[in-house]
């Protein structure tokens, strides 16, 4: 509460919203949504140099109107497995996922990281929904390398980073962004040499490793030791093929809670420590903002990345206005429309720590 800053604006039919500063935007100021959305449909061979505009400007009633923005709404957190053929109830084909993507990005998502949306520090262009895309079981299909010999050639472009890195290079307007929770000693199939580089890989191109645990074990079943067994040998475990990399988000296996949910948050065991900011279960919902005081990071709910369950959630999002968190394009503000569905409205966040503006309209 202490720092609580929120402004309540009422709007009637203009609204001007004081612009923030944005130090990493300087030459991009006052832009038109035209050139938003021209930008948005640049998808050629000249893709990898458009850069996604980050809004720092005034929206007006219009822009309300059109882009309909609601910082309140469900965020879909999708939940893939393998990356294989034929498709089946833990395997998506490469062409399905590809496709799943495509669809996506038609549908105005945009790919944030798992991380900024739990800390509440999304940085999603105007007009567009977060996503976020989990893997789970670090299998070979993930993320595979195709080597002649011991030789890396290049990463296998039917695998699930593959897919995702070609997609990403057309589309750099779709962000990229995906957590992996793996399974240490697994780590992706291959040898534990190549196990390095792609975690070192992960690390460094927008993508984060998170925690699968060691044995994938049902830990609602576990003593408390050995559920913080379990935990922190995960943690060691990736250290041992990335030094210092911080783990610190969890999938449970199965979408097993342990009995002591605190052992999900923190922990020890001989000597490694864990700090979960966030923990995520297997299903079957989309999740709270995280600007609803109905968000539970400790147990997010994840969407089963099938078909039924896309046909499903897409129906769903387009029969409930309100229902879909829309980006206001401006990470300093909160934007909410006025009418909400049951269970969405009158969920803000009373005590939202990072010092943002709310607008209603
Ligand atoms: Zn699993």
């Amino acid at each position: 509460m202490k720092n609580k800053k929120i402004i309540f604006v009422t709007l009637i039919f203009t609204l001007a919203l004081t612009s923030c500063s944005n130090n990493n935007d300087n030459s991009k100021t006052n832009i038109s949504s035209k050139e938003i959305l021209n930008e948005q449909a640049k998808k050629d061979s000249q893709a990898k140099k458009v850069e996604v505009i980050k809004i720092s400007k005034k929206l007006n009633a219009e822009d309300l109107k059109k882009y309909k923005p609601n910082e309140l709404g469900l965020v879909m957190l999708l939940e893939y497995h393998s990356i294989a053929r034929p498709e089946a109830r833990w395997s998506r084909t490469p062409e399905n996922f590809r496709k799943d993507l495509e669809t996506l990005y038609k549908q105005g998502y945009y790919l944030v990281p798992f991380r900024d949306f739990v800390l509440n520090k999304m940085d999603v262009p105007l007009g567009k929904s977060p996503l976020v895309l989990t893997f789970d079981d670090s299998r070979e299909d993930q993320f595979r390398y195709i080597k002649k010999g011991k030789e890396i050639v290049k990463i296998d472009p039917e695998c699930g980073v593959g897919i995702i890195e070609d997609f990403s290079k057309k589309h750099p307007d779709f962000g990229k962004a995906a957590t992996f929770y793996v399974l240490p000693y697994v780590a992706f199939g291959q040898t534990k040499e190549d196990g390095k580089k792609k975690f070192a890989f992960l690390a460094s191109n927008g993508y984060e490793i998170g925690n699968h645990t060691v044995n994938h074990p049902m830990l609602p079943t576990l003593s408390d030791e050995k559920v913080v067994k379990e935990i922190a040998g995960n943690v060691e475990g990736v250290q041992k093929l990335l030094p210092k990399y911080e783990v610190n988000t969890l999938a449970y296996p199965f979408g097993g809670v342990p009995k002591n949910l605190k052992l999900a948050e923190q922990g020890e065991y001989k000597g490694t420590k864990y700090k979960n900011i966030a923990a995520l279960l297997v299903g079957s919902e989309p999740s709270y903002s995280p600007n609803s005081k109905k968000f539970k990071p400790m147990l997010l709910p994840r969407i089963q990345a099938i078909q039924s369950e896309f046909t499903r959630h897409f129906a769903l999002f387009k029969s409930i206005p309100g229902y879909k968190y829309i980006s206001d394009g401006n990470k300093e503000t909160i934007t909410i429309p006025n009418n909400l569905p049951e269970g969405i409205k009158n969920t803000l966040r009373e005590d939202l720590k990072n010092n943002k503006k709310l607008i209603r309209y």
